[in-house]
């Protein structure tokens, strides 16, 4: 069956649900097609931190007006509000990483986040479990935190459908179809819908989506575990979320009693549609030594579960967000590795404004442009730490 939209959104994760949503607080009512559930990809497995500490402006303003998002979201979104949990986050980094921490908290604070670095007495008091060593730098943010990334999916959904915009579940796009230049319909295995606008917000899946138009993007997917311990509340009562530049984690806690740690070192590349998606022993035993290397009584925790999920990155571990060019109302936002949650809400209003208004006037996003890779002016990082692109 044919249909018309004003707008295809692909992808029913936090980006495609938050490009929904702020199309539709602005009159643009779309449709989103998700093959599967809303939170099926990277969002659903995602481990919700919610921070400020990157080493680029771009990243530091996307994280930082989506931290006003998830603490204000009744007054800026409506609707049922996903939950936003206040750690405190601290990033730790050896005396080979000290300054790259240093630039970080100038950059954080020249945009305005709060943020500090702080001694090793203040460190102590802040997370009394973690054992540090004499020659380490520590930054604080005391507001950060993590959400529920499904939820939050859910939320934008839901806010999107009130306003008018569509979501179709188990409805894999199938094709994007282009003619004299520009998109003209997306067809799924039940409908063609023909509309002048799509959105492809596929995370690990979207070089699939564009590759049969000829666009190659270089993105690619890796497979990456998180797992979750349950703490002996003697040894380890709670404890800040943080990243550890040194021995390559990052963790928060969970809940009352729980820890979730994840790797912050390269990973291998996998295949989003056959990826083994359950823990594998010797992670855990890779990643729990290092994590126990910074919180000792955690040595003798529990494990409790884990999984795997998938990032998708770019070169400069920088997303694609941007028109694609030579293709008139066809636009690309994917490429977040470990951080597309915590940017999801400034993303999708940058992306409303570049679809309706033509370029991001929320803040400057060329950082994030396609040709980036062609023109050789990537990203610059700070650490060799993907986690902190
Ligand atoms: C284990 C893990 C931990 C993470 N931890 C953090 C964190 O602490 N903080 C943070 O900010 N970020 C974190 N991230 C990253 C963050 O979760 C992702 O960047 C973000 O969720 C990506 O959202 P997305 O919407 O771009 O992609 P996805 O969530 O992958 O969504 C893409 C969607 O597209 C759908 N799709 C694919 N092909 C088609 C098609 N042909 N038609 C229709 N639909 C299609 C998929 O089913 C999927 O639902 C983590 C990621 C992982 C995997």
């Amino acid at each position: 069956m044919t249909r018309t939209a004003e707008a295809i959104v692909i992808g029913g994760g936090v980006m495609g649900t938050s490009i929904l949503y702020n199309l539709a607080a602005r009159g643009l009512k779309g449709v989103l097609l998700e093959r599967d559930k809303l939170g099926s990809g990277g969002t659903g497995r995602s481990s919700g931190l919610i921070r400020m500490h990157y080493s680029t402006e771009v990243n530091c303003r996307l994280a930082w007006e989506s931290f006003h998002v998830f603490k204000e979201w009744p007054e800026r979104v409506g609707g049922q509000a996903p939950q936003f949990i206040k750690t405190g986050f601290m990033a730790i980094a050896g005396p080979d990483a000290a300054d790259g921490l240093r630039h970080n908290v100038a950059l954080q604070r020249s945009v305005g986040i709060e943020t500090y670095e702080v001694p090793l007495k203040e460190a102590r008091k802040l997370a009394p479990a973690f054992h540090f060593d004499e020659d380490e730098a520590f930054a604080w943010e005391p507001e950060s935190g993590h959400g529920d990334p499904s939820g939050t999916a859910m939320a934008f959904a839901a806010r999107a459908r009130e306003l008018g915009a569509k979501v179709v579940l188990e409805s894999p796009a199938l094709s994007i179809e282009v003619g004299g230049g520009r998109v003209s319909a997306v067809t799924t295995a039940r409908e063609r819908y023909e509309t002048p606008i799509v959105i492809v917000a596929a995370g690990p899946w979207s070089p699939r989506l564009l590759a049969p138009l000829g666009i190659r993007i270089p993105i690619t997917c890796t497979r990456h575990e998180v797992f979750f311990l349950r703490r002996n509340p003697d040894e380890v009562p709670s404890h800040p979320s943080g990243v550890d530049v040194k021995n390559l984690i990052y963790f928060r806690p969970e809940g009352a009693d729980l820890t979730l740690v994840g790797n912050g070192n390269v990973e291998d590349e996998a295949d989003p549609d056959g990826y083994n998606p359950k823990p594998t022993m010797s992670y855990l035993e890779d990643v729990w030594l290092r994590l126990a290397k910074r919180i000792p009584g955690i040595a003798d925790a529990e494990f409790f579960t884990g999984y795997a999920g998938l990032y998708d990155s770019s070169p400069d571990e920088h997303p694609i967000v941007d028109a694609v060019e030579g293709i008139e109302g066809l636009y690309l936002c994917a490429g977040f590795s470990g951080h597309g949650f915590k940017e999801s809400p400034a993303v999708g209003v940058c992306m409303a404004e570049l679809v309706l208004d033509g370029a991001s006037r929320f803040m400057d996003i060329s950082p994030l442009r396609m040709s980036r890779f062609k023109s050789g002016t990537l990203n610059t990082i700070t650490y060799k730490f993907r986690v902190i692109a």
